[in-house]
């Protein structure tokens, strides 16, 4: 590790958590350089949905590769992103035929956010964004002026603005509706919050927390944005692609965004692609006004219509991910109960499809203190939230029951070592 430490910046991260120096890939297992296996309840933050070296889409990729197919297109019109365009529509916008247009964004999802967030205001004239705690949007200026979390925000240097605050859906408890709260404030010509352009939000906050935003108060939101002509954005950057089960997140919440963001799974390999979903009516843009150089990876349109086409033609898809979020859900519960003391749980339990958190709010560092032991028993998982305190578990959603339940045990034998409980005497009764 020594080269890392001392070439590599200061601002590294997750190889701080997980020390070790990996190799190959296949699955839902990495591997390090001495051969050791982890199992992948990371997923590299969301963007492995399908797995590591998916060997369906590997295969695509490689025959593209040796027939010297065109990689690097800025957004030329190719005949591989051509391709990527009939399968989009054909398997997840065929409900919504010709709704919408779709920007080619920079790679990243912090790309797609700026782009969002720039048209939005471009389309209503106005400045001001409405987030909620806990947003996470990426860290470019605009998008972290949408971002809550202060460790994010301190690193801007700048003042970040244009941006409001809400409180999202369960912050002040199951008592507070907070879209009314947000209504309240349209409403109250002195309360000052001006007219936003837009709104953005996570169904699921994948990065705060694993908050989950119910499909009610997702509709009402929608329903509230209709009602002032506010864009509504849904950035689906971690949640998008199947990962609660829809390829979109909304989708059950039968709400349909002005705007929405996708990155991370989207092109099915890790390969960097991101783009920008935006209704036909909003498109506002002059030729080249949004730019980019690496707006057209055609090795990630090929991963990318080699994912749609395999998983999400039909909806066995679906089924399979609703399982096994069914497998997760019951056994992180179980984990929850099992740990309790004098009906006191040790952490909170939320999540949806196949995002689950365990939430150590009373005592955040517990969480580092389950990702530590997980790790070194040969699972790799993260924590998430404003401290942390979250263990947040994002299995490739191709992991499989048998792999899924592996990881689980691992997570279980890991939260008792956090607790300083073992599971012997767990199982004897004796907690
Ligand atoms: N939006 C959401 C919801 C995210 O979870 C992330 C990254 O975690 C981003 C945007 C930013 O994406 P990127 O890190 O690719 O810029």
């Amino acid at each position: 590790m020594e080269i890392f430490e001392r070439m590599e910046s200061e601002v590294r991260g997750y190889c701080r958590s997980f020390p070790a120096v990996f190799a190959t890939a296949q699955g839902s297992i990495l591997k390090d350089e001495d051969d050791r296996e982890y199992i992948d309840f990371f997923a590299g933050a969301g963007t492995l949905n399908y797995g590591h070296n998916n060997p369906v889409l590997k295969k695509r990729i490689l025959a593209y590769l040796e027939k010297d197919g065109l990689l690097h297109g800025l957004d030329m019109a190719t005949e591989a992103k051509r391709k990527l365009l009939e399968v989009i529509e054909e398997t997840v916008l065929w409900r919504w035929k010709n709704k919408y247009k779709i920007q080619f964004t920079g790679p990243t999802g912090t790309n797609a956010v700026e782009a969002a967030l720039k048209l939005a205001r471009k389309v209503t004239g106005r400045r001001n964004v409405i987030s909620f705690t806990n947003g996470f949007h990426g860290v470019s200026l605009g998008a972290l002026a949408v971002t809550g979390n202060q460790h994010f925000r301190n690193g801007a240097g700048v003042p970040l603005g244009n941006a409001t605050f809400m409180p999202y859906d369960g912050y002040l408890g199951p008592e507070v509706d907070t879209v009314d709260h947000l209504r309240r404030l349209l409403q109250d010509k002195s309360s000052g919050l001006g007219l936003p352009a837009a709104v953005i939000v996570e169904t699921v906050q994948g990065e705060g927390g694993v908050n989950t935003a119910s499909f009610d108060w997702l509709r009402r939101l929608q329903g509230l944005c209709r009602e002032y002509d506010i864009l509504l954005i849904v950035d689906d950057i971690q949640v998008g692609c199947g990962r609660t089960g829809t390829f979109f997140s909304f989708e059950r919440a039968g709400i349909l965004p002005d705007i929405i963001t996708l990155s991370k799974s989207l092109s099915g390999y890790g390969l960097p692609m991101s783009i920008v979903l935006l209704r036909g009516e909003h498109d506002l843009w002059k030729p080249g006004e949004h730019s980019g150089t690496f707006r057209g990876n055609n090795l990630a349109f090929i991963s990318a219509t080699g994912a749609m086409e395999e998983y999400w033609r039909g909806l066995d898809f679906t089924f399979q991910i609703e399982e096994q979020g069914q497998l997760m859900d019951s056994r992180v519960r179980e984990m929850r109960d099992r740990f309790s003391r004098a009906g006191e749980a040790p952490f909170e339990h939320r999540g949806r499809g196949m995002i689950h958190g365990l939430a150590f709010e009373k005592e955040p560092s517990l969480a580092r203190d389950v990702t530590k032991a997980a790790f070194k028993r040969g699972l790799v998982v993260e924590t998430s939230g404003s401290e942390g305190q979250v263990v947040k578990l994002l299995p490739p959603l191709t992991t499989g029951k048998d792999l899924l339940e592996a990881g689980l045990d691992i997570l279980e034998e890991s939260v008792g070592e956090a607790l300083g409980t073992d599971k012997a005497k767990i199982a004897g009764g004796m907690v």
